[in-house]
C-alpha cells in the first residue's frame, strides 16, 4: 500500500528551541529534513513512522561559516551549496566531489548533509570525505550540546551515537591549511546519478617527501562508512618513493568487510577498493 500523507501528523516549529522541546516530548517523531531519504519508502508505503519532526524551517540549522580555524556547517546545508561555496572548492574538494555526484539537481537541491549523515546509509556519498577530512558532528538536545567525532558516530548498520531526544545541528570541518592531498571517487553502475558501489576518499600531507598525516575512508565495503586505519597505518611515514603498495593492498582487505547485494558483489567490492587505493596512491606519488 501507498503511503498516506491524512494518516501522518507532522509537527513544525519555528526555532530550534522549540524543535529541541518537541523532540524530548516525541521521541518517536521522525526527524524530517529534506525529505529525500524518507519519501522513498514513505510513497512505497514501507515507512512505518507516522509522526514527524518538520526540520526544514530551522535557521539555526543552516549556513556555511568560517573562520580562521574550521569550516561550520549547519545540518540543513543542501549539497547545492557546498558544491557552489568557493571556501569548500578550495580547502575541502573532496566534500565538494561528492555533493556533485549525490543524485542529480533535483536531489542536491533538497537533500541535507545532516540527513546524509543521519540516514547511516554504508552507500552514502558525502561520509567518506567526512571521515577523510576528521568532521566532528555537534549532537544537541535541550540538555545541551556535545561535540563528537564523526568517526565513531556510526556504530553499525543504521546504527548511530545519537541519543532519541537528540539532533545533529552541525558539522565541523578543521581547515587543513595549504598543500595537503586530496581524493575522491565514486564507482558506481555508471557516471551520474548511481549509488556508489565502492567510495573512496583520501586527505593526505606530505613533508620532506614522506606521508604526515593521512586519512583513508571508504563507502559501500562495510555496514558503515568507515577508515581504512589498518592500511593507514601501513603508509604512515612512508616516503613517496618507496610507497609500500602490496603491503596495503593487503591491509586494506583486512580493513574492510563487502558483502553481497542487489548493487554488486562482495568479490568485485574487494577488487574495485584496491583498484582505488593503488589508483590514489599513484596521484598521490605524482602530485
Ligand atoms: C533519486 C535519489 C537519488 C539519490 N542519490 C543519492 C546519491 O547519489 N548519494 C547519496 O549519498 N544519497 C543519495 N540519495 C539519498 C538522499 O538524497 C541523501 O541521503 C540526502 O542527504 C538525505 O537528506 P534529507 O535532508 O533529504 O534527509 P531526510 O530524508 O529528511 O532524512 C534522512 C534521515 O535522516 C534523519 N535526519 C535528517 N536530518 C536530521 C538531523 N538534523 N538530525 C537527526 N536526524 C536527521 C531523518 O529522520 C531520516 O532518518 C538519493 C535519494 C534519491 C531519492
Amino acid at each position: 500500500m501507498r503511503g498516506q500523507p491524512a494518516l501522518c501528523e507532522v509537527l513544525t516549529p519555528t526555532g530550534l528551541n522549540e524543535a529541541l522541546s518537541l523532540r524530548a516530548a516525541h521521541p518517536g517523531a521522525r526527524p524530517l529534513a529534506g525529505g529525500t531519504d524518507l519519501m522513498v519508502p514513505f510513497a512505497a508505503g514501507r515507512l512505518p513512522d507516522r509522526l514527524f519532526l518538520n526540520l526544514w524551517g530551522l535557521e539555526e540549522l543552516r549556513g556555511i561559516h568560517v573562520t580562521e580555524a574550521a569550516a561550520t556547517l549547519g545540518a540543513l546545508t543542501l549539497f547545492r551549496e557546498i558544491a557552489a561555496h568557493p571556501l569548500l572548492q578550495r580547502e575541502f574538494p573532496n566534500l565538494v566531489r561528492s555533493a556533485k555526484v549525490t543524485g542529480a539537481l533535483a536531489i542536491q537541491s533538497r537533500g541535507s548533509l545532516g540527513g546524509n549523515i543521519a540516514n547511516g546509509s554504508p552507500a552514502a556519498d558525502s561520509p567518506p570525505s567526512l571521515l577523510a577530512y576528521g568532521a566532528e558532528l555537534e549532537l544537541t538536545s535541550l540538555r545541551g550540546s556535545r561535540w563528537v567525532p564523526y568517526a565513531g558516530f556510526h556504530t553499525g548498520y543504521k546504527q548511530s551515537l545519537l541519543a532519541p531526544d537528540e539532533l545533529i545541528t552541525r558539522i565541523r570541518l578543521v581547515r587543513p591549511g595549504d598543500g595537503g592531498f586530496h581524493y575522491f571517487r565514486k564507482v558506481g553502475t555508471r557516471q551520474a546519478q548511481a549509488i556508489a558501489k565502492v567510495s573512496l576518499a583520501a586527505w593526505v600531507r606530505v613533508a620532506d617527501g614522506r606521508i604526515r598525516e593521512l586519512r583513508l575512508a571508504l563507502g559501500s565495503v562495510a555496514p558503515m562508512p568507515i577508515r581504512a586505519q589498518g592500511t593507514e597505518g601501513v603508509l604512515m611515514g612512508r616516503p613517496l618513493t618507496e610507497l609500500p603498495l602490496e603491503a596495503a593492498l593487503q591491509a586494506l582487505q583486512a580493513d574492510i568487510s563487502p558483502i553481497d547485494d542487489l548493487r554488486s558483489s562482495a568479490k568485485f567490492r574487494r577488487r574495485v577498493a584496491g583498484n582505488l587505493l593503488a589508483d590514489m596512491l599513484r596521484g598521490l606519488a605524482s602530485a
